[in-house]
């Protein structure tokens, strides 16, 4: 029987796209105030490229393209430090509401401490959460899909991790570990994200696949 419900955060609570976009929005205001440079057409900018070359190099080719001679680590930080406007998505907040009162409920996120606890804190997540585990606090070998976090939500409520369901979005690294410990493990494929793509070998990937989080309490009430 699951008594622990624990989740992933980007992707699978709300469109990290939000995050992403209102980051880049900030750094095109950032570059605005100091060069002069419309931050709208600075913005429409780094929204092409992120399309045509992906996140990595956004930065050093939009300084290349105005000729403007920027610290690239300065925009990073901007990036990073931003605090966009985001929301959960609808079946979140709902099905947050239904479990509360059912099961201890757990989060469990990598990335950058501080940025993970900026989402946090904009999303008001810890008004939903028994316990919240950012990886990147354990330390970067701790990230998923290695088992300590996972087992550590477990520890904190005195269950075994055959008692916790682990919901995510990344097959490449949210069911993995939580696998190997005995979690059951669900990944939510939703219309838009980094990841619906992808098709993992079997280990890789989760015990069952849903759409939406409104299909999560008949599996879980299932097990
Ligand atoms: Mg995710």
């Amino acid at each position: 029987m699951i008594k622990v419900v624990v989740f992933d955060l980007d992707d699978t609570l709300y469109n990290e796209k939000d995050f992403v976009f209102g980051a880049f929005k900030e750094v095109a205001i950032y570059l605005s105030k100091k060069y002069g440079i419309s931050a709208n057409i600075l913005y429409e900018d780094m929204l092409s490229i992120l399309h045509k070359e992906g996140r990595g190099k956004i930065f050093n080719i939009i300084c290349d393209n105005y000729n403007i001679n920027e610290d690239i680590k300065a925009l990073v930080q901007v990036y990073r430090n931003s605090k966009p406007k985001l929301n959960l998505y609808e079946d979140s907040i709902e099905i947050l509401n239904k479990l509360r009162c059912k099961y201890k409920l757990g989060l469990i996120t990598d990335g950058l401490a501080y940025v993970q606890w900026n989402k946090i804190k904009i999303l008001d997540l810890e008004k939903h959460f028994d316990n919240i585990i950012v990886t990147d606090e354990l330390g970067r070998e701790y990230w998923k899909p290695h088992i300590m976090p996972f087992q550590n939500m477990a520890d904190k409520f005195k269950v075994s991790p055959k008692e916790c369901i682990y919901i995510g979005d990344n097959p490449s690294k949210d069911f993995f570990g939580a696998k190997k410990i005995g979690y059951k493990t669900i990944r939510i494929i939703r219309q838009e994200g980094d990841h619906i793509k992808a098709r993992l070998d079997k280990n890789y990937e989760a015990d069952y696949d849903i759409s939406s989080l409104d299909e999560l309490i008949p599996i879980i009430q299932d097990i």
